[in-house]
């Protein structure tokens, strides 16, 4: 079976959250099966790590789609490297030589024409895969293209889409996709493109869900929430709509590359069975941060700093930890001005305190450490797809505190208050949004920490011997391409 993942990130080419993490694990996992996987991501000129520049291939196929009534080209570039097989795709120009992967004022244009120029690929001779596999609204375009244009004598190919995210949809003018000699009349007015809630626009990740022939969520909660709890951000109705083929599989993490008796990012390598050696990582990244040694928890936030994860909860929630008595340390980066700005003003409201520290950077290495040296993670998402933060740090024996929600409810099993038994409870789970409700979650974690850290650790190793992996996840997604294939 061949299948083509199209997205916008792959870690560790391009990563700006889970999407790059999920991309990874999966098509590794899917090709230890024996699945033939490759994925098709755009060519971040400038942004891809230098080490991996010098292993492109360029492959001998021409790609060209239409652009204002011209012809774009398209060089496509083949990088074997880290069990992956990608092709990352060149338009001609400056569409993906930009500082950043998203958040450029012409993303709808980039991505529609990453997403034309797969399509383009995906019809050549030779190319066409048994299934293609697009992820969110930045390759939405594609299901579409395949749904408007069967090639003659052939099949259609059978595509899914998995949504990480719905509050990204890709709302565009109609002209842009025009520009790109889509056949806007078959697609739009009417057409699945439409979007009642933004007339003469198009929405791509809505025609996606019409167009796909599977949809899924990346957990369970999350697709029930989205139809039902008004989650669904104008996408309810479409999904109602197609409720037949639409479903949850929980996200797996690579453990072979989140793994805390190998990492090489980490300084002291431990597990379930040496749990005891974790405390050095936390020694090192007290050092590294310039925190004071103390015998005290290091609750840590790893996640970008936006609305959805809950910018007032992670805000009390480092003045309750230090008023608990706790240490902090806080990685996050902000695309949005106003939000970096609140993070920056904490950070220079608690330069001198010896017991916290704010980083506002992606850093991937600082990233392994803080799993690796702290005590518990806080999470408290007004929203989560699933997340990915709570699973590793589980996998580095850090403790989740999560709101009840989505991904985070599919995989925390509260220390107190849970019918599941002893073994299974790996973490705190919190409700409302409300600062006073992260203080209650943070308190129970720190005096159980402090005056039972026997159980504190039973929690650390349950979260640790836990199978989170892909394996499982893979196996979901196999079946669901066996059944689409009819195999
Ligand atoms: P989302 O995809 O919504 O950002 P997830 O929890 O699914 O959230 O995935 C987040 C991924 O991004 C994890 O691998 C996490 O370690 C990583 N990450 C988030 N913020 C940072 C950061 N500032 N530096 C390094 N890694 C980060």
């Amino acid at each position: 079976m061949r299948v083509v993942m199209v997205g916008a990130e792959c870690a560790p080419f391009a990563k700006v959250g889970g999407l790059g993490d999920f991309i990874q694990g999966l098509a590794r996992a899917l090709a230890a099966t024996g699945v033939e996987v490759q994925v098709l991501l755009p060519y971040y000129r400038g942004l891809l790590p230098e080490p991996f520049v010098s292993r492109l291939e360029p492959l001998d196929v021409a790609v060209s789609i239409p652009l204002d009534g011209a012809a774009l080209e398209c060089t496509c570039w083949r990088l074997r490297a880290e069990g992956l097989d990608c092709v990352l795709i060149d338009p001609a120009g400056d569409w993906f030589r930009r500082p950043h992967v998203y958040g450029e004022p012409d993303d709808g244009l980039r991505f529609a024409l990453f997403a034309r120029a797969a399509d383009a690929l995906l019809r050549r001779p030779g190319w066409r895969p048994d299934i293609i596999h697009c992820h969110d609204w930045q390759s939405a375009l594609l299901p579409a293209l395949q749904w408007a244009v069967t090639d003659a004598g052939e099949p259609p190919v059978r595509v899914c889409l998995t949504l990480h995210n719905l509050a990204h949809q890709g709302l565009i003018e109609p002209a842009v996709l025009a520009r790109l000699g889509v056949d806007v009349g078959t697609l739009l007015g009417p057409g699945p493109l439409d979007d009642p809630a933004a007339p003469g626009r198009a929405n791509l990740l809505r025609g996606a869900i019409h167009c796909a022939d599977f949809v899924n969520t990346v957990s369970p909660r999350y697709a029930w929430e989205v139809l039902h709890t008004g989650q669904g951000m104008g996408l309810q109705g479409v999904l109602q709509a197609h409720v037949d083929k639409f479903g949850g599989i929980l996200n797996g993490i690579d453990d072979a590359l989140w793994d805390p008796r190998t990492d090489p990012l980490i300084p002291v390598h431990y597990g379930p069975d040496s749990l005891s050696l974790k405390a050095r990582n936390g020694e090192a990244l007290r050092r590294r941060l310039g925190l004071r040694a103390r015998a005290a928890p290091i609750l840590a936030v790893v996640s970008r700093l936006d609305a959805q994860k809950g910018v007032e909860l992670i805000l009390g929630g480092i003045d309750s930890a230090l008023a608990l008595g706790c240490q902090v340390v806080l990685l996050g980066a902000a695309p949005d001005a106003a939000v970096a700005a609140r993070f920056a003003a904490k950070r220079e409201a608690l330069a001198d305190c010896p017991d916290a520290h704010l980083e506002l950077a992606f850093d991937e290495g600082l990233a392994h450490l803080i799993y690796a040296g702290a005590d518990m993670i806080l999470v408290p998402s007004r929203y989560e797809p699933c997340g990915l933060t709570q699973l590793i740090a589980m996998r580095y024996g850090t403790v989740p505190l999560v709101r009840r929600v989505g991904g985070l409810a599919d995989t925390v099993v509260d220390a107190n208050h849970s019918d599941r038994p002893v073994g299974e409870r790996n973490g705190y789970l919190f409700e409302a949004q409300t600062t006073e409700a992260v203080h209650a979650v943070l308190g129970r974690a720190a005096w159980l920490w402090r005056h039972h850290p026997d159980h504190f650790d039973r929690l650390r190793d349950n979260g640790m011997r836990a199978d989170h992996g892909w394996r499982r996840p893979a196996a979901r997604y196999l079946d669901l391409y066996r059944g689409l294939l009819g195999a």
